[in-house]
């Protein structure tokens, strides 16, 4: 997304325009995705399609990065005649072969450009909530991912840059700042948590720093900060009580992928020697509020069923109220491939499903919790102003990963919702993963 994003940013300020369709562009940029086999396959029909539909077509993102069958590059090999190819983060090189086939249009008024967001760029996502990355790249090896080898070791983008970014989206309306990295609890490890600056003052390039002045920064815009992708280091203990003074929102994307120290071992997971049950049930002691989402992976190669049966009794005992599970799937050039004990993949399967009537449980109890409570619902629809109602998130829920608050119409007639506003709403029941609430 972000990829995208810098380069539409780009190709705006240049006074280039996007058209929705292959057909009526001069050319077509490809942005891919190489992590799993379905991706690849699906990022490589992109293409064919685009060569089919417009002939000038440019390729980048992780894909282009990726070697094929016989060495060289994938993208080539299968599509010898595509304009360009890069690898991720490349906003330069693909504008450099932008160039190269189509001349820049005009100079262009930055200021005059609809959806920019002044040094943050042109979003993607609707105007209220906006992600922001704040690092790249990842100093782990998990043996299941292959993300390192694409995009290289953790480099942290200047703490003063990402403010200025937050600053500048709050600025253009955003209400809810997504921070997204591969490693959001390492942040600024690469750089020794070096000081930087921000409006004149000193802050340090580490994550409690960065989370506290967002705050600080979101505060006078009454708009909401959401982490993700933080691992459960003894560092981020610091974060919690910070998030039971609801300063940022009690929330917590945790990709914990599995509980028994011996897959987490095989795994290489980060934090694979930390007690992830206590330390949650600590994090709940001082935000009673916090909600926790994180992945899992089911059928690791040579998970027993008695690892197995170690997930689903932490899924139960950690209560992780948003959880999803994928069955695991070998990566073309991940390390795991050769770890021995590869499950039949209905096993695998049918540990996922498991796995996911547990997690279903779980998040059902939760939910029927909040009926009768009141909470703040940021709106992402609302036709006709909300008189038939609408759709929402609580803090509880991330976009397009978790679930939403389905508004009623409101009872006082006066009363009326817009999208990318508050409302506190009545929850009055749940409907699977989602809550319904009658806004007040
Ligand atoms: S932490 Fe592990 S899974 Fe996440 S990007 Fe790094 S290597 Fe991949």
């Amino acid at each position: 997304m972000t990829d995208s994003e810098l380069i539409l940013t780009q190709l705006s300020a240049e006074g280039y325009q996007t058209s929705k369709t292959f057909e009526g562009a001069d050319l077509v940029i490809v942005n891919t995705c190489g992590f799993i086999d379905d991706a690849v396959k699906e990022s490589l029909d992109t293409i064919g399609e685009a060569l089919a539909a417009n002939g000038r077509v440019i390729v980048t993102g992780c894909l282009g990065a990726k070697a094929g069958d016989a060495g060289g590059n994938l993208v080539r090999q299968m599509h010898p005649s595509v304009l360009a190819v890069t690898g991720p983060h490349a906003t330069q090189e693909v504008m450099d072969a932008v160039h190269a086939n189509l001349p820049k249009p005009h100079d262009p008024f930055l200021d005059l450009i609809p959806n920019a967001f002044g040094s943050a760029g042109i979003k993607l996502t609707p105007r209220h909530y906006a992600y922001l990355k704040i690092s790249e790249g990842c100093n782990h090896r998990c043996t299941f991912c292959i993300i390192p080898s694409m995009r290289g070791d953790l480099v942290s983008r200047s703490i003063g840059d990402v403010l200025s970014d937050a600053k500048a989206l709050f600025e253009g309306g955003v209400k809810e700042l997504l921070v997204i990295s591969q490693d959001t609890s390492a942040y600024g490890v690469d750089v020794k948590y070096r000081t930087g600056f921000w409006d004149g003052k000193p802050v340090k390039t580490r994550m409690l720093e960065l989370v506290q002045t967002l705050a600080d920064i979101a505060e006078p815009y009454g708009a909401w900060v959401r982490l993700h992708y933080v691992y459960p280091y003894p560092s981020v203990d610091e974060i919690i009580p910070f998030m039971a003074t609801g300063r940022v929102l009690p929330y917590l994307d945790v990709p914990l992928q599995h509980s028994h120290p011996d897959v987490l071992k095989r795994m290489k997971r980060p934090a694979s020697g930390e007690k992830n049950l206590e330390r949650i049930q600590r994090w709940r002691e001082a935000c009673p509020e916090l909600v926790i989402r994180s992945t899992f992976i089911a059928g690791f190669p040579g998970e027993t069923e008695e690892e197995f049966a170690h997930l689903l009794d932490f899924m139960r005992e950690a209560q992780i109220d948003r959880a999803g599970c994928f069955a695991y799937s070998p990566v073309d050039g991940a390390v795991a491939n050769d770890i021995p004990g590869m499950l039949p993949l209905e096993l695998r399967e049918e540990r996922r499903a498991r796995f996911m009537a547990v997690a279903e449980e779980v998040s059902a109890n939760k939910l029927l919790k909040r009926v009768g409570s009141t909470m703040q619902v940021l709106v992402d629809s609302a036709p006709g102003l909300g008189k038939k109602g609408g759709v929402g998130r609580s803090y509880a829920d991330a976009p397009e990963i978790d679930g939403i608050v389905r508004l009623l119409p409101p009872e006082k007639i006066s009363k009326t919702l817009k999208v990318g506003e508050f409302t506190k709403a009545r929850i009055v029941g749940t409907q699977g993963h989602d809550l319904v609430a009658l806004p007040i």
